[in-house]
């Protein structure tokens, strides 16, 4: 499959050369931005409305950015809802975005946290509908969806959003905060749970395309039962099913199946940390350590960078700066408080 070439087919320093058709010249192994080679489409349930819903990624031009784009909505002007910090109106369940008219997409966040770690900047992206499929809860089938696209490097550099200083967050048991670092993201989370099949969850790790394809794109998204009863009646997650969560009962994991990885819970706040991030549109080099941190929390985190101009900087990085770990740097560690047992 064609797809396969995940860095594209251009070496990093091919634009250089290509002056005569007026692409700016870019210096040799600069960072390059990337889109998809052909549009590709998934169907699937949205979590909350329960309703079918179907995702379009199409290629876009250099500088374009990340866009979603209701093509249910008649007003072709106010279809558009750019990917930006700023855009973020809803962290509580899940990360909404929403334009200045009001049009509203939500669920975005395990597509978002695939197209971190590929690399990708410049997509338009349909949904004809407010919600993006669930899919099964990961961002595996999302990972899996732009490898049949295909990937292509384009002629413009890419701009990564260096942390400078210091930011913390804080709010009772939970924490956010980003530190400097001289190359690439890492991440470390923390979660602690009273349901026993959780409990302590720690992981870190440097964010590299094999890093989240090996140990992070198949963590599911989780939930308590009471919770999940309790949604229920309220009438949201109407989607959500054992198909597309994990779902725990204080020791028992619900799941038939059980879990894909013994820490597939913290992975899974990563994951959903990796797209949080992502919703600047720019490669982040820095240090993020979450403790409990939510969608909300990491959308606050990141208003915080941005709100301190000296606290950050677009630069023009090379690839070597953006960091590529070995597939192997990635640490987890999972203190349950009592042994797990799956759904009888
Ligand atoms: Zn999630």
């Amino acid at each position: 499959m064609d797809g396969l070439n995940w860095w594209g087919d251009e070496p990093a320093g091919e634009a250089q050369t290509d002056t005569d058709r007026d692409v700016p010249v870019v210096a040799l192994g600069t960072a390059l931005q990337r889109t998809i080679k052909t549009p590709i489409s998934c169907t699937g349930v949205g979590v909350h409305s329960g309703r079918p819903a179907t995702l379009t990624l199409h290629p876009a031009a250099p500088d374009t950015g990340l866009i979603f784009r209701r093509v249910d909505l008649d007003a072709e002007t106010d279809r558009d809802i750019p990917v930006t910090v700023e855009r973020v109106v809803d962290g509580r369940l899940c990360t909404t975005l929403a334009n200045d008219a009001g049009a509203r997409v939500s669920t975005v966040e395990h597509l978002m946290a695939a197209l971190a770690a590929l690399g990708i900047d410049n997509l338009v992206m349909d949904i004809d509908g407010p919600e993006i499929p669930i899919m099964d809860g990961s961002a595996a089938p999302f990972l899996f969806l732009l490898e049949c696209a295909g990937q292509t490097v384009q002629p413009a550099p890419r701009r990564a959003l260096r942390v400078l200083k210091p930011v913390h967050i804080n709010d009772g048991p939970v924490s956010a905060s980003l530190m400097p670092a001289e190359r690439g993201l890492s991440i470390s989370f923390d979660i602690d749970f009273k349901a026993r099949a959780i409990g302590r969850q720690s992981c870190r790790f440097s964010l590299s395309e094999s890093v989240f394809r090996r140990h992070l794109a198949r963590a599911r998204t989780f939930g308590l039962r009471e919770e999940v009863e309790r949604m229920h009646a309220a009438g949201l997650g109407l989607g959500g099913s054992l198909e597309n969560a994990v779902v725990v009962d204080d020791d028992v994991i619900l799941n038939e199946d059980g879990l894909r990885y013994e820490e597939e819970f913290v992975r899974h706040k990563a994951l959903d940390a990796i797209g949080d991030l992502y919703m600047s549109g720019r490669p982040l080099i820095g240090r993020y350590h979450g403790v409990r941190s939510s969608h909300a929390h990491n959308n606050i985190l990141m208003r915080a960078l941005l709100a301190d101009p000296t606290a950050w900087r677009l630069e023009t990085v090379s690839e070597d700066q953006l960091g590529q770990a070995a597939p192997d740097a990635f640490q987890a560690r999972h203190e349950a408080l009592a042994p797990t047992r799956a759904c009888a």
